[in-house]
C-alpha cells in the first residue's frame, strides 16, 4: 500500500490506534448520548473541552452514530467506512442538524454508499505526491516549497479528503528516523524556504510530539517559513490551547492553513480558537474545497467568506474537487467555480475572494481559474470588463497611432470591440449600473443641499 512508503519504518506506528485514541468507556459512551439526545452538549465542560477527550470518543461505528441519530438511514455508510477512513469527534457531530446528505457537516463526515460509486478519473493519489516524494514523508514538488506528512492521524476523517491513501489508514506519527531524514535533505537544499506541516492533521499530535517536528524544522537555516495544515480549528477547536500556542510562537514565522467549508463550522468556539491562534501573531488562511450540495451555492460562499474575515482567517484558496476515490458524488463542473468567483467579484472585498484553483492530475500543481476578464488585446489597447459588464479600455504605454478620442460611448450604439482595442472609445457602460446610480444619486442630493440651491 502507498502510505506504507511512509511509515512503514516506524517505531510509534501500529495497525491498531494509540490506546489513549482507542478508548471507549462506558462512562463516556452515556455521556455522548445524553449530550446528543437531551441538550445541553457541552453539560459537562471539563470533559467536552478537552481535547484529548474528544479524541478518545470519536464516532468510528453505525452503533455509535445511532446513539445520537436514532433514526439514521444507515445503508451503505458501514461498506463505506470499510473503504475509507470513518471518525467524527463529538463536537464535529453536535454540529449536524438533520442525520441526512443534506446536512453539510453530516455529509462532510459520514460515510455514504456514493462514495462506493468508482469511475476511472478518480484515482488513490491524483496529486501524484507519492513521485514527487523526495524522502519518505516529504513531498517536493515547488522549487522553493517542500511538505512534510507529519502524522497519518486526523480528528475527523472528511469524506472529500484527497489523502485518504495515507489520512486515517493507521494512526501513526512520524519516527524519528524519517525525520532526521527529511531534515537532512531540507538541509542539502537551501532553495526550500517554506516547509508546509501537513499530515493527517498535525495537530492531532501531542505538543511535544509536535514541538519536536517544528524544532527540527526550524533548525535548518534556509527555511525561512513553517506553514501548518490543520482542520482542528474547524472539527476540534478545544486542541487550540494556551500550550500550544506559546509553544508555537517560540517558532515564529509560522503561518496555519486550516480548511472551512460551510459557514455552520465558524461557530462560537471555531472563531475563538482562531482568535487564540491570531493573537498569537500566526497568520491564519482558509482552504476550502468546492464540494456539491455543501457549499457550491455563492450566497452560501459569500457567507462563509464574510465569517472567515470576521475570525480574522484570511480565504486563501478555494479548491476544485481533486480527482481522488470517493469524490464522484462531490464534485462540480469547475463552471460552478467560475461562475461563484464571478458573483463574489465586486461583491465581496478583495481580501475575502480565495483564489480558485485546480490542483492539476498528474501532479501539475495549483492552476488559478478566474472568470475571463480580457475581452480583447491591440499592441495599444487592451480590452477589460468589470465584474458590471463595463468595458473599458486601458491604453499600453509607448506611442498611441490611434489615440483616445475621449468619447465614452454610453448607449452609443457605433461603439464596439474594436472602438476599444484601436483607442476610438474609452468605455461601453450597460445601462442601470448600481454604482453609477448610487453616484447619480449622491450628486443630486449634493446638489439640492448646496447653498445655491
Ligand atoms: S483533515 Fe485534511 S488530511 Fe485529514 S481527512 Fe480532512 S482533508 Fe484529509
Amino acid at each position: 500500500m502507498k502510505d506504507n512508503r511512509l511509515f512503514n519504518e516506524t517505531d510509534a506506528s501500529t495497525d491498531e490506534p494509540p490506546p489513549a485514541f482507542a478508548a471507549e468507556t462506558a462512562e463516556s459512551s452515556a455521556l455522548q448520548t445524553s449530550l446528543f439526545s437531551s441538550m445541553p452538549v457541552q453539560a459537562d465542560f471539563s470533559r467536552w473541552n478537552n481535547w484529548t477527550w474528544q479524541m478518545q470518543n470519536r464516532i468510528r461505528s453505525i452503533a455509535r452514530l445511532r446513539d445520537y441519530f436514532p433514526g439514521l438511514d444507515s445503508t451503505g455508510i458501514h461498506e463505506a467506512g470499510a473503504k475509507f477512513p470513518f471518525a467524527i469527534t463529538p463536537y464535529y457531530a453536535s454540529l449536524i442538524r438533520r442525520a441526512e446528505r443534506t446536512d453539510p457537516v453530516f455529509a462532510m463526515s459520514v460515510p455514504q454508499m456514493a462514495e462506493l460509486f468508482d469511475p476511472a478519473c478518480l484515482k488513490d493519489d491524483p496529486l501524484e505526491e507519492d513521485e514527487d516524494m523526495a524522502v519518505p514523508g516529504l513531498v517536493h514538488r515547488y522549487q522553493d516549497r517542500a511538505l512534510l506528512i507529519s502524522t497519518t492521524s486526523c480528528a475527523m476523517y472528511c469524506r472529500h479528503c484527497t489523502r485518504k491513501r495515507v489520512a486515517g489508514r493507521r494512526d501513526t506519527c512520524i519516527t524519528r528516523t524519517r525525520l532526521e531524514r527529511a531534515v537532512k535533505y531540507l538541509s542539502m537544499h537551501p532553495e526550500i524556504h517554506d516547509v508546509i506541516i501537513s499530515g493527517g492533521d498535525p495537530l492531532t499530535m501531542s505538543t511535544e510530539m509536535l514541538e519536536t517536528v517544528i524544532a527540527a524544522v526550524r533548525s535548518v537555516k534556509s527555511v525561512d517559513i513553517i506553514r501548518i495544515g490543520t482542520r482542528t480549528p474547524v472539527v476540534l477547536p478545544m486542541r487550540i490551547t494556551d500550550d500550544l500556542v506559546n509553544m508555537l510562537k517560540k517558532y515564529h514565522p509560522i503561518f496555519i492553513n486550516t480548511h472551512f467549508n460551510h459557514p455552520v463550522e465558524l461557530t462560537p468556539q471555531a472563531i475563538e480558537a482562531c482568535g487564540k491562534l491570531a493573537d498569537a501573531g500566526i497568520p491564519l488562511g482558509n482552504q476550502s474545497v468546492l464540494l456539491k450540495g455543501i457549499n457550491d451555492d455563492p450566497h452560501v460562499m459569500e457567507e462563509l467568506l464574510r465569517g472567515l474575515l470576521k475570525a480574522r482567517v484570511k480565504p486563501y484558496y478555494l479548491f476544485q474537487c481533486d480527482l481522488v476515490r470517493g469524490v464522484e458524488h462531490f464534485r462540480t463542473p469547475i463552471s460552478k467555480g467560475i461562475e461563484i468567483m464571478e458573483y463574489l467579484r465586486g461583491r465581496v472585498s478583495g481580501l475575502g475572494i480565495p483564489l480558485y484553483v485546480v490542483d492539476a492530475p498528474h501532479g501539475g500543481g495549483k492552476i488559478p481559474v478566474l472568470p475571463n476578464y480580457i475581452v480583447s488585446t491591440s499592441p495599444t489597447h487592451t480590452v477589460l470588463r468589470n465584474f458590471e459588464g463595463q468595458m473599458v479600455s486601458y491604453p499600453e504605454p509607448g506611442p498611441h497611432k490611434a489615440p483616445h478620442t475621449g468619447k465614452t460611448d454610453r448607449g452609443d450604439s457605433a461603439a464596439g470591440i474594436w472602438e476599444l482595442s484601436s483607442g476610438q472609445h474609452t468605455k461601453i457602460q450597460p445601462q442601470n449600473c448600481a454604482r453609477l446610480n448610487r453616484r447619480e444619486t449622491r450628486k443630486q442630493t449634493a446638489a439640492m443641499l448646496s447653498p445655491e440651491a
